[in-house]
């Protein structure tokens, strides 16, 4: 196992009902902003949940916050805040409202000329308004790790940043919150999820059997609370298996002491910021080709993966490596998800564009093992056409 040092600060409060319970945790005499999306909260009470429970404490409201948050529309609420004197933020929505108020509140404190610098120039974030989470979409992993990701809409970039000063106080998880989810959210958030796993997982290894099995038990769970909650939406028991599997996801816990890839991330998130598709569906294109290009340098973990997840345990190693990829494409299938850039109209010269981009921006030694070069990038989008 590597040398890690671990620390989560997130209070989590989990159940239904639980929404009544933030009163406690912000300052009676904080003056707080409410930061959200299109309305979704609106329609199925979470809003009213929240105003009811956040009592006379004073109150502004940012709304809007759209998916894949806009920097342009980030900075409207950091003007908004400023004039407004908040001191705490609490965001309720899914991944692109609690990003986006990562984003506020370290641009408010932020003493540079423009905040954008915190994600271009990866200027550290030194201070940050406190801020905590109501969480309405399992997926991203956000409300309980210090990430953000945001895109600029004008130059069409896609960036991500993350500092220790991006904690949430707290987040509040009440499975009832998810019940108004369309089906293609929730296809979104059990795919994201998996992958957050696979990016922390699928490395090489490092002999850290806890960490394996903790990855393994995320995705077995997923695996079957996943399809069930397409079927079921309201079922509060699959709706919190689903809720608490995303948060163990990505909140740095399956993260200590091994190697990561996040190298799917990376490429995919210029899809969603060329094309405007959803996040997960851009996991699902680029991981199963990452994993084709890589199977050989991957292999001791991808056998591992295909045996104790899919029960891969016959053939020769290179008909056991393939049926375990396509076991993961026909999982990925199963929720609706394709995983073909032919599906989304994407063609050759996204990948040109993809491969200017990467050059212009210097990026090179992606991966955990550092050896995902911009040429490999071209061929692993290559593989996905
Ligand atoms: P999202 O973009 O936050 O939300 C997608 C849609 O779902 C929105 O239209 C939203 O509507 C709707 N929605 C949310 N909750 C709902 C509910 N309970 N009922 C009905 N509709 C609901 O989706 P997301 O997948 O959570 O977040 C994606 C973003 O997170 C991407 O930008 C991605 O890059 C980023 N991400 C971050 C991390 C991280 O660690 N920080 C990791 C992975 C991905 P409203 O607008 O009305 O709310
Ligand atoms: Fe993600």
């Amino acid at each position: 196992m590597n040398n890690f040092t671990f620390i989560n600060p997130v209070k989590i409060i989990f159940g239904k009902g639980q929404i009544a319970a933030i009163a406690d945790e912000i300052p009676a005499d904080a003056r707080v902003m409410i930061t959200y999306g299109g309305g979704s909260i609106k329609e199925n009470g979470v809003y009213d949940q929240v105003i009811a429970a956040l009592g006379n404490r004073s109150i502004v409201e940012f709304k809007g916050i759209e998916p894949n948050p806009h920097y342009e529309t980030l900075m409207q609420a950091v003007n908004l805040a400023k004039r407004h004197r908040i001191d705490f933020i609490l965001a309720v929505g899914g991944g692109s409202v609690i990003d986006g108020t990562k984003f506020i509140v370290a641009a408010m404190e932020y003493e540079g000329e423009d905040a954008w610098d915190i994600l271009a120039k990866k200027v550290p974030v030194t201070k940050a308004v406190p801020f905590g989470t109501v969480l309405t979409l399992p997926a991203t992993g956000s409300e309980m790790n210090s990430g953000s990701v945001i895109t600029r809409a004008e130059t069409k970039e896609k960036l991500a940043f993350g500092s220790p000063f991006t904690f949430p106080k707290f987040s509040v998880l009440d499975p009832e919150t998810t019940y108004t989810l369309p089906l293609r959210q929730i296809s979104n958030g059990i795919v994201d999820a998996f992958t957050h796993v696979l990016e922390q997982y699928l490395t090489y290894p490092v002999n850290a059997p806890l960490q394996d099995r903790m990855a393994e038990s995320i995705l077995l769970t997923l695996k079957e609370e996943g399809p069930k909650a397409i079927l079921n939406p309201q079922d509060y028991d699959t709706m919190s298996n689903f809720m608490w599997c995303a948060t163990m996801a990505l909140n740095g816990i399956i993260r200590v002491g091994v190697p990561t890839d996040w190298a799917t991330h990376y490429i995919a998130h210029e899809l969603t910021a060329l094309h405007g598709i959803d996040h997960a569906r851009t996991l699902a294109i680029v991981l199963p080709s990452l994993l084709r290009y890589k199977q050989e340098t991957k292999k001791e973990k991808l056998l591992q993966y295909g045996e104790r997840v899919w029960g891969v345990s016959s053939g020769t190693e290179d008909e056991r490596l393939e049926a375990t990829i396509q076991a993961t494409i026909a999982f990925f299938e199963t929720l609706d998800i394709k995983t073909k850039l032919k599906d989304y109209e994407v063609g050759e010269d996204t990948i040109r564009e993809i491969v200017r981009r990467f050059e212009e921006r210097g990026v090179k030694n992606l991966g955990e093992r550092a050896d995902i070069q911009v040429k490999d990038v071209e061929e692993i989008l290559t593989m996905s056409l």
